[in-house]
Order: structure tokens, then C-alpha cells, then sequence
């Protein structure tokens, strides 16, 4: 099967006292070379924990979809790849709830991300009431749909992490029925979009309370290329176990 990737999405966490776990992450990965592992912090320890890394990919959480210009605070996928990024997570549930972030935008940033060289992993994920209303998969499929970069873009370059909402931060994770119902929806999804070639290239990431106890029954359902990992990926220690589940 496919290399499993494994990302750490550190969210508003880390300074750089911060960096020693991220140095122990990155020597460890070096005994699974079987498992791609990558690591996102926040803006300001891309550069530092870039210098240090020798195996592990680093990126960021978010960018803007402009090139350059006059955009206080914020940050263009150009100067994350100057910075030492290699990718960048996109249309993440926290982005789209505090920032009111729609699939146009997120579209968008795919967009420019792609023209910078990264690539890219997108987000996806129904809330709650959505998933009890039986409308989880017609939801994702139409985040999708309206973010996903055009047929000719390099979607080699492209991930996607489906993330149910009420999974994230809250110990509940789906189950492997419904982990493997909508990857394989997505999984068709991307075969009609882009053929199945293409579509083939492109990992299927699942995120939401992701943990060393429960990475390798997730990492082995049907269509479940790695995990998008939040909480565990903030200790070297849980982080690890979750790389050893999927090795
Ligand atoms: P947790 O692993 O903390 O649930 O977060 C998942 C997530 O949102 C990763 O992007």
C-alpha cells in the first residue's frame, strides 16, 4: 500500500521551548522511514524547526490567497515556502468557524498554495447536527466540490483530512464503518474529478482524537492513508506512538 502520512497539526501551540519535542519528533521519524511524517506549528517556529529537521516535512496551518501586498498580519504561501515550508494545511473546521472561511476562499488559497510550490492538505468535516441529520457525506462531498483546485493543477500535490467536527478535541472519534463510508465517497469523488490515475496519488488523511491507543485500528480501515493529528502531536511521546500505529 501507500507510504502512510502521518502530520502534526500544532494549532495555536508551541514556543520555542517547544522546539525540543519537535527535534525528538523529527530524529524518531528517522526509524520509520514507512511512514511519512510532517509537522505543522504555528507561523513563528516554521523557520526554527525547519533548520532543525532532517527527515520531517514541515508546514504551516493557513495562508492567504494573495501573492503579496497590503494585508496586515497576514502571510502568502510564498513566504511560507521561503520560510522552509513544504506544505499547508487549508479550510481546517477552526479556520472556517472563527473566520468565517468559505469554500470560494479556501479555493482560492489552494490556488496560490499550488502556484507556490507547496502542497497542500484540505480540510473537510460535517458537524454534529449535520452527521444525526443523515447529510454527513452529501455535506463533505459539497465542501469538496467547491474547494478542490481545477482538473490540470498538480492534484498529485494535493491531500485531503476528513475531520468530523465533534471528533476534534473532544475524545470521540468516528467509527471505522463511518471513517470507511466517506473516504470512499471522497475517494469517488476525486476519481470523477480527476480521473483515477490522479486520483490514486492523492491520501485520504482522517483527523479528530487520533491516539497512540487508537491509530493503528484507524491507520488500517479501507481508504485511510495517515492521520491529521491535533492534541497527541504536541508531546513527542504520544506523537511517536501514533507513527509506530501506522508503521
Ligand atoms: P485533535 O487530534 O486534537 O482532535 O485535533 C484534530 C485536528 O483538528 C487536527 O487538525
Amino acid at each position: 500500500a501507500e507510504r502512510p502520512y502521518i502530520v502534526g497539526n500544532w494549532k495555536m501551540n508551541g514556543t520555542r521551548a517547544m522546539l525540543s519535542e519537535a527535534r525528538a519528533i523529527d530524529r524518531a521519524a528517522q526509524r520509520y522511514m514507512k511512514v511519512e511524517v510532517a509537522l505543522a506549528p504555528p507561523y513563528t517556529l516554521i523557520h526554527a524547526v525547519h533548520r532543525e529537521a532532517e527527515q520531517i516535512g514541515i508546514g504551516a496551518q493557513d495562508c492567504h490567497p494573495g501573492a503579496e501586498g497590503a494585508h496586515t498580519g497576514d502571510i502568502a504561501a510564498s513566504m511560507l515556502a521561503d520560510a522552509g515550508a513544504k506544505f499547508v494545511i487549508l479550510g481546517h473546521s477552526e479556520r472556517r468557524q472563527d473566520h468565517g472561511e468559505t469554500n470560494k476562499l479556501i479555493n482560492a488559497k489552494i490556488e496560490s498554495a499550488l502556484e507556490a510550490g507547496l502542497r497542500v492538505i484540505l480540510c473537510c468535516g460535517e458537524t454534529l447536527e449535520t452527521r444525526d441529520a443523515g447529510d454527513a457525506e452529501d455535506f463533505v462531498l459539497r465542501q469538496l466540490k467547491s474547494a478542490l483546485p481545477a482538473f490540470g493543477d498538480p492534484a498529485e500535490r494535493l491531500t485531503i483530512a476528513y475531520e468530523p467536527i465533534w471528533a476534534i478535541g473532544t475524545g470521540r472519534t468516528a467509527t471505522a464503518q463511518d471513517i470507511e463510508a466517506m473516504h470512499r465517497a471522497i475517494r469517488a469523488l476525486l476519481d470523477n474529478t480527476y480521473g483515477e490515475d490522479v486520483s490514486a496519488q492523492v491520501r485520504i488523511l482522517y483527523g479528530g482524537s487520533v491516539k497512540p491507543e487508537n491509530a493503528r485500528e484507524i491507520l488500517s480501515t479501507p481508504e485511510v492513508g495517515g492521520a491529521l493529528v491535533g492534541g497527541a502531536s504536541l508531546s513527542a511521546e504520544s506523537f511517536l506512538g501514533i507513527v509506530v500505529g501506522a508503521s
